[in-house]
C-alpha cells in the first residue's frame, strides 16, 4: 500500500510505497539523493540527479530512480512514437523521462505499457495524456480499486497532483503481441508479485521487461508464493539477451540464469524455513531469526531494504502456508 506522511525528524522523510517498504529519503534541500544507494550507483557526475539513463540497445533507454528504491522505467524508441515501460514515482522523474524524449529523441510517448498497478510503477502516466495505456486486464482492475484506495491516501507533497490512468488497452489471457513503429513486443502475465504481474519481451533485441517479477529479492505480499515460483520457472532457458527488472540493475545475458536459480533457491529456502517454524510454538517470532542470509541472499541490496522485504515475505508465506493448510 501507499503512505507518505513526514517523519520524526524534520530533515527526513519516510516514504512506505511498496506495501511496507520504508525508505528513509534525504531532504529535497539536499544534493546527494539516498545516502548509500547514492554511493552505490550514482557516478560523480549523477550526484545532483534523483534518476540514472543507461541505454542497452541502439533504441532501448533505463531510467533508474535515485529516490525510491531504484525502481526503473524504460523507453523504446520506434518510428511511431516511443514506447514508456512504466512510469517512475516523483513527478520531477517522469518530467526528466518525457524532456529527454522530447529533445533527444525528438519524439513523444505514444504508448505506455504497465507492468503492473503499484504505484512506484504507474504513478508518472498522467503526464502523457495522449499516450494509450497497455496492460493486463488484472491491472486495470487492481488499479481502479486497490491503486484508487492507496491514492486516496496519499494526496499530499509531491504527489499531490498525481492522477492515476487506467489502462487504454487490455488483455486477458495468452499473448499480447503488439507492432509499433517496426518494434515487436509481446507482453503475458506473470503472476506472483501482484497478480497482474506483466512482463514485456522486446523481440528484435530479446530484451525482457520483467517489472518486479525480477528484482533484488523476489516480493510476493501482495501476490502469490506458488504463482511466483511458477512464474520465475517458467522464464528459464528463454535466451534473454538483458533483463531489465522492476527495481535494481539491469542483468545481463551472461547473468540471467544464475539469478533465475538464485531467486528459486531463496523461495526453497523461505518455504523451509516457514515450514520449519510452523512446527514450532511461535514461529512469528522464530522467524524473526531467520536472516536473508541464511536463505541465500545478500543483505546490501538496495540498500540493504532486503532484509525489511525478506521479513515481510517470511510472514506473508507463514499466512499463505497456514490458509491453505486450513482449507
Ligand atoms: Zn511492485
Amino acid at each position: 500500500m501507499y503512505h507518505h506522511g513526514r517523519g520524526a525528524a524534520k530533515s527526513v522523510r519516510r516514504l512506505h510505497l511498496i506495501f511496507g517498504l520504508t525508505l528513509i529519503l534525504a531532504p529535497a534541500s539536499s544534493l546527494t539523493p539516498f545516502g548509500t544507494l547514492a554511493m552505490l550507483r550514482a557516478p560523480l557526475e549523477q550526484a545532483r540527479n534523483p534518476m540514472q539513463r543507461e541505454r542497452i540497445a541502439d533504441d532501448v533507454y533505463v531510467f533508474t530512480s535515485e529516490r525510491y528504491a531504484q525502481v526503473t522505467a524504460s523507453v523504446i524508441a520506434t518510428n511511431a512514437g516511443a514506447v514508456l515501460i512504466d512510469t517512475l514515482v516523483f513527478p520531477e522523474e517522469t518530467r526528466e523521462i518525457k524532456q529527454f524524449v522530447e529533445t533527444r529523441l525528438r519524439s513523444q510517448v505514444s504508448t505506455i505499457i504497465y507492468t503492473h498497478y503499484h504505484a512506484d510503477h504507474t504513478y508518472g502516466a498522467h503526464f502523457f495524456p495522449e499516450a494509450q495505456v497497455v496492460a493486463h486486464a488484472r491491472c486495470y482492475d487492481l488499479l481502479d480499486t486497490r491503486g484508487r484506495e492507496a491514492r486516496a491516501k496519499n494526496a499530499s507533497g509531491e504527489l499531490a497532483h498525481v492522477a492515476l490512468v487506467l489502462p487504454t488497452v487490455v488483455f486477458n489471457r495468452g499473448v499480447l503481441n503488439l507492432r509499433i513503429g517496426g518494434k515487436s513486443f509481446q507482453l503475458w502475465n506473470t503472476p506472483g508479485h501482484s497478480m497482474d504481474s506483466t512482463v514485456i519481451l522486446l523481440r528484435e533485441d530479446r530484451i525482457l521487461f520483467a517489472g518486479d517479477t525480477l528484482m533484488p529479492v523476489p516480493y510476493f505480499v501482495d501476490g502469490d508464493y506458488f504463482a511466483f515460483v511458477a512464474s520465475l520457472e517458467s522464464l528459464r532457458g528463454c535466451n534473454f539477451e538483458n533483463i531489465v527488472q522492476g527495481h535494481g540493475e539491469v542483468i545481463l545475458k551472461g547473468e540471467i540464469e544464475e539469478k533465475l536459480g538464485s531467486d528459486l533457491a531463496y523461495m526453497v529456502a523461505i518455504r523451509a524455513a516457514v515450514e520449519n517454524a510452523m512446527t514450532q510454538p511461535d514461529p512469528e517470532t522464530l522467524l524473526k531469526s531467520v536472516g536473508i542470509e541464511r536463505c541465500g541472499k545478500s543483505r546490501i541490496l538496495l540498500a540493504g531494504q532486503v532484509n525489511e522485504l525478506h521479513q515481510v515475505n517470511l510472514r506473508t508465506l507463514l499466512r499463505q502456508l497456514a490458509q491453505s493448510a486450513t482449507v
